[in-house]
């Protein structure tokens, strides 16, 4: 088998970053390295243009308020050649704020609106006088249970498949039980942890979908995720013990 290797591009790494969504990256890096495959990640700044053509899996990080306003800005100019490659299969991971700009907009308390991508047929708002959507939140997903933590003032409502079922935390806007979204190969989530270090069942399903779209093997041999599991059930028993895994 000739040898695999994956192209990982991460969007405005310097402003969208909350919570250790970093995380995320440094989590699918090692899994693929335990298994002897390679992979670039590419930092997309805001000076760069995303070739989309060139990347077989990009993510999203989480952001506040001002720096979702900053990245809209950069991330519209782009918006139809995301629209086409989303189309085409290009396997996205958007946590949170990243999660909301790739809705129709996001607006803020203040009633302004902060234009997204619009490559789902999604929107969020903040509504004003509404608390915010805080906690540990564990939902219900193909992937099996997921886990993490949550804090979002925007409320998101869309007609695609969830990610998952709430079983305990908010989710998209509080109210209907769902949390994040899969189109495609596009995962969008509120849930930060950071996310894939906590839930290694689906940053595998990440990857072996980006192995998939990148025209490669995409069977992962299974790792030794004792010490993953181990802290998947601690973080429950202390922070959600009527959720069972
Ligand atoms: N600013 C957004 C909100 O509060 C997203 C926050 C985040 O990424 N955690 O809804």
């Amino acid at each position: 088998m000739s040898q695999r290797t994956l192209n990982i591009a991460h969007l405005y790494p310097d402003l969208l970053n909350l919570y250790a969504d970093r995380g995320n990256i440094l989590t699918l890096v090692q899994r693929l390295r335990w298994r002897g495959i390679d992979v670039t990640v590419t930092e997309v700044t805001h000076r760069d243009t995303p070739r989309l053509s060139a990347y077989d899996l990009v993510l999203l990080g989480g952001g506040s308020d001002r720096e979702q306003e900053i990245v809209g800005e950069y991330l519209y100019k782009f918006h139809e050649d995301f629209r086409q490659a989303i189309e085409n299969g290009l396997p996205v991971l958007a946590i949170c704020g990243g999660y909301q700009l790739l809705g129709a907009y996001y607006q803020l308390p203040n009633g302004q609106k902060v234009a997204g991508l619009d490559v789902l047929d999604l929107y969020t708002s903040a509504g004003t006088g509404l608390p915010r959507l805080i906690g540990n939140v564990a939902i219900d997903s193909p992937y099996g249970v997921i886990m993490g933590f949550e804090n979002h003032g925007g409320r998101t409502i869309h007609h695609h498949d969830p990610l998952g079922k709430i079983l305990q935390g908010h989710g998209n806007d509080g109210e209907s039980g769902f949390e994040g979204v899969h189109y495609k190969n596009v995962w969008g989530t509120y849930i930060h942890g950071p996310l894939l270090p906590k839930n290694p069942g689906f940053a595998d399903a990440v990857l072996a979908t980006a192995l998939e779209y990148a025209g490669q093997p995409a069977t992962l041999e299974p790792l030794d995720d004792h010490v993953e599991q181990n802290a998947r059930r601690a973080f429950l028993a202390r922070r959600m013990p009527e959720v069972d895994i």
